[in-house]
């Protein structure tokens, strides 16, 4: 079967192409808030930080020991040290340690300033106030020095960045407890169609339920979002003019499912090309070959396609980048890594194709995929049993069983 595109009258644009135009027709936005550490999780980072101490703060003990001064060590043989106390993580030993002294210690517990060792005490004989110490023991070990892991007025995180759980620790351990963040993302989201059926209704013939919007509100959920569900709008274009006119006003991004395409009730196109500009609205992807993007005044706008999985396929592959670069986050690739395809793949040339596959590893490291089974664009049932997209380029004609396919797992866990 010929792919329809191959009866474009022009050539679709593709993907990389695509999010070539995003990136040099959006600019992150430029607000910023000042927030605590506790509602920073996956914010953007709108301001370096640096460390206004020292990490660690002073020298400590990596081990549960003993610490001692080397130079009171005897060359080669054992020895004995006399304990002179101990010091405890957060009560460190008062005292000053003499020569032939030693302390008992624990993980992260100061170390004194006489002493530059420290001794696991499994490897130490313990007799009443005397710590026995073997030949073969090893001096300088087991000490964390003073701004080992973070100097005193280095950069702690560079912005911009994605704040993660390790990054929030990071902050915490530098006694930092608020961050400058990027505003958040004013989202807008609305689908489109006579026949869709709020959740909850009877439905009527020739109606259905709407799954985009549940999944539009799910894969928009995210600290750096700020969402707003209008709901449904009929295909009704005066209706539909209204409401995308009204949103450009309030919100940064506008989403719509549905209408994107030539039909005789796809208005989406015709309205963005009369209230604002498009930059695309056909891209080589499959499925998700009707998607427009363009602005609306300041407002930037994706009319995704009506197809539930073509909305899924377009929003990671096309709108997840562009709302990350709008939040203030570099650009960055999804992860793709080489599987053996378990089953034969039919595919036409001219569209890169996701299809959607079931992934697998054996005892050896080596990565295996299968079909998930239909792939119409309708079908969200093996969308849901899959685990990743098979990526198909748009020159490839179809795959064999045994063949290397690139895969795009959908989470990090398989
Ligand atoms: P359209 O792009 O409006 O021509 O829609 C393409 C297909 O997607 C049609 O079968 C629609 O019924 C379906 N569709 C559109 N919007 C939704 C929605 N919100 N939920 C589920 N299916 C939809
Ligand atoms: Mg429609």
């Amino acid at each position: 079967m010929i792919d329809a595109c191959s009866r474009e009258a022009k050539p679709l644009l593709l993907i990389d192409d695509a999010l070539d135009r995003i990136k040099t027709a959006i600019h992150s936005v430029s607000g910023i808030e000042k927030l605590s550490l506790a509602d920073a999780l996956g914010r953007v980072l709108a301001e370096s930080v640096y460390s206004p101490i020292n990490i660690p703060h002073d020298r400590n003990a990596a081990m549960d020991g003993y610490a001692f001064a080397s130079r009171d060590m005897a060359d080669g043989q054992a020895f004995t040290f006399a304990l002179a106390g101990t010091s405890w993580a957060g009560r460190p030993f008062q005292g000053s340690l003499q020569p032939g002294q030693c302390i008992r210690i624990f993980t992260g517990a100061v170390v004194p300033a006489q002493a530059d060792s420290v001794v696991m005490q499994e490897h130490v004989q313990v007799q009443g106030q005397s710590i026995h110490f073997s030949a073969d023991t090893r001096a300088l070990q087991n000490i964390r020095e003073i701004g080992e892991d973070v100097k005193q007025g280095a950069c702690l995180i560079a912005q911009p960045k994605k704040l993660t759980a390790v990054d929030l620790g990071l902050l915490a351990a530098a006694g930092i407890d608020r961050v400058a963040v990027k505003r958040r993302l004013k989202i807008a989201y609305f689908a489109t169609g006579d026949e869709l059926t709020a959740l909850g209704q009877p439905l009527e013939p020739g109606k259905i339920y709407d799954s985009n919007r549940a999944m539009l509100g799910a894969l928009l959920a995210d600290p750096c979002h700020s969402v707003v569900d209008f709901g449904v709008i009929p295909d009704h274009k005066q209706l539909l003019e209204r409401s995308f006119i009204d949103a450009s006003k309030n919100y940064d991004v506008i989403i719509t499912t549905g209408g994107a395409s030539v039909g005789e009730a796809d208005y989406v196109k015709e309205i963005l090309q009369d209230c604002g500009e498009i930059n695309f609205w056909k891209i080589a992807i499959k499925p998700g070959k009707p998607l427009a993007f363009g602005k609306i005044g300041e407002c930037c706008f994706f009319g995704l396609p009506g197809n539930p999985v073509a909305v899924v396929v377009t929003f990671q592959q096309i709108v997840a980048p562009a709302l990350r670069l709008l939040s203030g986050v570099p650009f960055a690739k999804p992860l793709r890594f080489a599987a053996t395809c378990t089953t034969s793949l039919k595919k036409a040339p001219g569209r890169q194709e996701y299809q959607r596959g079931v992934l697998s590893q054996d005892e050896h490291g080596e990565f295996f995929v299968t079909s998930a089974g239909r792939q119409g664009s309708h079908i969200l049932s093996s969308m849901s049993q899959s685990g990743c997209y098979i990526v198909l380029p748009a020159e490839c004609k179809g795959v064999q069983a045994g063949d290397r396919v690139s895969v795009e797992p959908f989470s990090l866990l398989i």
